[in-house]
C-alpha cells in the first residue's frame, strides 16, 4: 500500500480575486472549483489545478477577507514545488514572472518566486516519468506549463522526530527528504531549518498538504496513522474527495484524501470553476451564501466574455 504522491496543498488568501489573477492569470492554472469553506460557507474555498482537476495539481485557497500576512515558522510548510519540462521553460518563466511585477531568482534548474501575499514557490526541472499534469492558458506554450507537484517544503527544528510517522505511511528517505511514491505518482516532503521567528498562519500561508490515497485503501489509512502514533480525525465527506486530517510529529498538519469522485460530480468538466458550487447541505441557503459572497471571476470566464 502506498500513498500516490501530493493530493493538494491548501493555503490561504485575503482576497479571492487577486488570488485567481494571479494563480490561473499569472500561473496559469485552471480554476476547476469555486465553492465555500465547509465549515464557515462565508468565505470561499477555491481551487486551481490541470485541465482536468486531477490531484498531484491541485492548489486550494480558504479565502479569509482582509486576513493580515502571516509567515511560515516551525511545523508549517513555507514552500510549494513544482515541476516543469525544461531549462527552457525556467527561462519563459523567469520572464513572465518579471513581466507581471515580481522578482524572481533562478538557481541552476530552480526557480524562486512568491506570490502577491508571500507564499513561496519553486519551479523545478524535473526527469521523473509521472504523467504531467497541466492546465492550457493562451499566453503558456504547452511545453512549458507547469506538470504538477514536485514537493513541499516545510520547516521542522527535529525532523527526525517525523521519520517515524512518515516509514509507517510508506514514505521513502532518510534525513530530511522524504518521497511518498505510488504505482503513477510521487511527491517529495523536504524539511528545512526554521527561521528563529514562530510561524504565524495568515495569508500566504500554507495550511495543510494532503497525501493521495486510493477510495479503497483510505480507510486503512486512518489505522496505519494510528499505528505511526498520529491521531487521525474520522473520515470527512469533503464531497469531490474524502479526508482524514492528523498533525505530523514535526507539526505540519497532513491530511490522506482519496483520488475522487473528483471535481465533476456536481457541473460538467468543460464548465469546472465558472458557477459557485456548494455542498448539497447548504444548497437551500443559497441566496444568503451568494448575497454574502463577492463574485470572482476567472480571465478564462473574462476572456470567453
Ligand atoms: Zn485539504
Amino acid at each position: 500500500m502506498k500513498l500516490e504522491g501530493i493530493h493538494h496543498v491548501t493555503a490561504i488568501t485575503a482576497d479571492a480575486q487577486d488570488n485567481v489573477d494571479f494563480y490561473a492569470g499569472v500561473l496559469g492554472l485552471r480554476l476547476v472549483k469555486k465553492t465555500v469553506n465547509q465549515d464557515d460557507p462565508s468565505v470561499y474555498h477555491t481551487f486551481f489545478s490541470d485541465e482536468e482537476g486531477n490531484a498531484g495539481s491541485d492548489i486550494t485557497f480558504f479565502e479569509f477577507p482582509g486576513a493580515p500576512l502571516g509567515r511560515a515558522g516551525d511545523g508549517m510548510v513555507h514552500t510549494v514545488a513544482w515541476r516543469v519540462a525544461s531549462a527552457a521553460a525556467l527561462d519563459f518563466w523567469a520572464g513572465r514572472i518579471a513581466a507581471n511585477g515580481i522578482e524572481a531568482e533562478r538557481d541552476g534548474d530552480v526557480l524562486r518566486f512568491a506570490d502577491p501575499e508571500g507564499l513561496a514557490h519553486e519551479l523545478r526541472v524535473s526527469d521523473v516519468a509521472d504523467p504531467p499534469l497541466s492546465a492550457r492558458h493562451p499566453e503558456i506554450p504547452a511545453e512549458h506549463a507547469l506538470q504538477g507537484f514536485d514537493a513541499v517544503r516545510a520547516y521542522a527544528a527535529a525532523p527526525e522526530h517525523s521519520e517515524g510517522l512518515l516509514a509507517e505511511l510508506g514514505f521513502e528517505g532518510s534525513g530530511g527528504s522524504w518521497e511518498s511514491r505510488g504505482a503513477i505518482r510521487g511527491g517529495w516532503i523536504h524539511y528545512d531549518e526554521p527561521p528563529p521567528a514562530p510561524g504565524l498562519q495568515g495569508a500566504g500561508t500554507v495550511h495543510h498538504v494532503a497525501w493521495a490515497s486510493t477510495p479503497e485503501e483510505h480507510e486503512q489509512w486512518r489505522a496505519k496513522v494510528a499505528a505511526g502514533g498520529a491521531r487521525p480525525t474520522p473520515v470527512i465527506d469533503r464531497f469531490y474527495f474524502r479526508s482524514i486530517y492528523f498533525r505530523e510529529p514535526s507539526g505540519v498538519l497532513f491530511e490522506i484524501a482519496t483520488l475522487g469522485p473528483g471535481f465533476d460530480v456536481d457541473e460538467p468538466a468543460e464548465h469546472l470553476g465558472e458557477k459557485l458550487s456548494l455542498p448539497p447541505a447548504y444548497e437551500h441557503l443559497r441566496p444568503q451564501v451568494e448575497a454574502n459572497l463577492k463574485p470572482i471571476t476567472s480571465p478564462r470566464q473574462r476572456a470567453a466574455g
